[in-house]
């Protein structure tokens, strides 16, 4: 399984749900806080995370930076 976790960028994120919706993992939910903005703000609430970027693609202010973990190469 690839591993993946995600950088919201809390200040920025408008609550939509967008992403939350589109994770497989069920790994996103909404923060209890509230933002500079007013607004509760997405955030990973588990370590489920496979780094497949549908958060992101469907995030309207480009708020989630997904990163991949490296395969790591076998020694032989
Ligand atoms: S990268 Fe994929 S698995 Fe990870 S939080 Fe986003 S939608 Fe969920
Ligand atoms: S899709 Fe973007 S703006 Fe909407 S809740 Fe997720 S991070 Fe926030």
């Amino acid at each position: 399984m690839i591993r993946g976790t995600v950088f919201i960028a809390s200040d920025i994120c408008k609550g939509c749900e967008l992403c939350i919706a589109a994770c497989p993992q069920h790994s996103l939910s909404l923060s209890r806080q509230i933002n500079p903005k007013g607004y509760k703000y997405a955030e990973l609430i588990n370590d489920e995370c496979t780094g497949c970027i549908n958060c992101a693609l469907v995030c309207p202010d480009a708020a989630i930076t997904v990163y991949r973990q490296a395969k790591v190469k076998k020694a032989v």
